[in-house]
């Protein structure tokens, strides 16, 4: 089935009924989005009118062009959002507050327009089309209890849609939340993989009735495979996978009935896959960093940002027959890898797709230190309880199956450290991604 982010986008950009859309339709919005983009931001942001002095909007004939521009990075929020803004402070309805995973404490604050928040909205209401039918019940195990978080403005999507969400908030007590799945009787979930993950593997999802959810969407974090096989497995039901960030406005692509890579919600944003090493945009096919701009924010628009998420456009053209682009499933990102042995990188999605599958396992922290110029991998796992000792076993040679690890082991530059259970579980806020903690002061970025 056509993704129904094909007939939303052909409104949004101004086709009228029953013309195709088509993807030269798409690129003239796009580059007239763009230039409109670059003239609103040069003349009310403070800071885009340093950083794109001297450039004209004018000078951007093809979408290509935007190579010319420069990228927007976070440090460049972190430094001062204000300057960001094209509105008066009194215009922004809502304030996200994203602490930074990095070591210093500075957070990095994005300012949304009512007008702004109404497009995520409506990409909620159209993205969910694809897994939710009206008169469905979704529980959403994210935030959501501020006006504009990203509960509540995925309840508003889902009461357009003629669905319900039933706002859980983030899972502290698995129990808790499979008895409100049972009491009001959920449809399909909405949350973090990880969590998903513990939800599935709790002793009382028997207590749910086989049938009762038909579809979970996994959305702000890396979604690994080994998550996603897991809670088709005990649920029967298919699983989406959604691509968003905050800065992106929450929502960035969504899968189809296909579930094979997220569709972009073209209208509102340009992506770009740059090689992050030179800058240099990618062709499609190859992985690089996700780099995108917004083509409809008015409170703080963002031009060329790097959201430090590593991915590429799929070529072939989709099952579901649009014309749209294809994003595939995140690939993890930038920060969290970590350089094992001067030469080897080891990420967060290697780490998940190895450890996930281990039945009894909910989550993990990893670390890596230095000793007498040896790196030193840590683990703590948490799991549903069970024999810790054949867990942390299993683990070992899971770790020890993944290229990487091996290959430093090998060398002799990396041992693993006796493996821990932690004794209780690390609680992700979503706006913080899980990652491996790198404590020799080396970073790749
Ligand atoms: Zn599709």
């Amino acid at each position: 089935m056509l993704t129904p982010l094909e007939p939303w986008i052909q409104t949004k950009i101004g086709l009228l009924p029953g013309a195709p859309l088509t993807r030269a339709a798409l690129s003239s919005y796009q580059l007239e989005r763009l230039r409109a983009t670059i003239e609103h931001a040069r003349r009310q942001s403070p800071f885009y009118r340093q950083h794109l002095a001297g450039r004209a909007e004018s000078e951007l004939r093809t979408l290509a062009d935007i190579a010319t521009l420069p990228f927007t990075t976070p440090a460049d929020i972190l430094e001062d959002d204000l300057r960001f803004l094209c509105v008066s402070q009194g215009e922004i309805e809502r304030v996200v507050t994203l602490q930074s995973s990095g070591t210093t404490n500075k957070a990095k604050r994005l300012h949304f327009t009512a007008r702004d928040l109404e497009l995520t909205v409506d990409f909620f209401c159209h993205g969910m089309g694809t897994l939710v039918k009206p008169g469905e019940r979704v529980l959403i195990l994210m935030p959501g209890e501020l006006p504009g978080s990203v509960g509540d403005l995925l309840t508003q999507g889902l009461h357009r849609l003629g669905a319900q969400g039933v706002i859980h908030g983030i899972v502290r007590d698995e129990s808790a939340a499979i008895a409100e799945i049972i009491d009001k009787e959920i449809d399909c979930l909405v949350g973090l993989p990880v969590q998903l993950l513990g939800l599935a593997r709790h002793a009382d999802v028997i207590t749910i009735p086989p049938g009762r959810i038909k579809s979970v969407l996994l959305s702000a974090d890396y979604v690994s495979m080994a998550v996603v096989r897991e809670i088709e497995r005990v649920w029967g039901c298919p699983v989406f996978n959604h691509y968003g960030m905050t800065e992106m406005g929450l929502g960035g692509a969504v899968d189809c009935g296909a579930r094979s890579g997220g569709h972009i919600r073209e209208a509102d944003l340009y992506f770009e896959i740059i090689n992050p090493a030179t800058g240099q945009p990618l062709p499609d096919g190859k992985v690089g960093e996700v780099v995108f701009t917004t083509l409809t924010r008015t409170g703080m628009p963002l031009i060329r940002y790097r959201s430090g998420d590593l991915s590429r456009f799929i070529p072939e053209p989709c099952r579901c027959g649009t014309v749209l682009k294809r994003l595939e499933r995140v690939k993890g990102r930038l920060a969290g890898q970590v350089r094992l042995g001067g030469k080897y990188l080891l990420s967060m999605a290697d780490l998940d797709e190895a450890l996930l599958p281990l039945p009894g396992l909910l989550n993990f922290q990893a670390t890596v230190t230095q000793e007498n110029g040896m790196d030193i991998l840590l683990l703590s796992l948490f799991t549903q309880g069970g024999p810790a000792e054949k867990l942390c076993d299993s683990a070992r040679d899971a770790l020890g199956n993944i290229p990487t690890v091996w290959l430093v082991i090998a060398e002799g530059s990396l041992k693993i450290a006796p493996l821990a259970i932690a004794d209780k579980n690390w609680l992700s806020s979503g706006s913080i991604k899980r990652t491996i903690h790198d404590q020799r002061g080396e970073k790749i970025c």
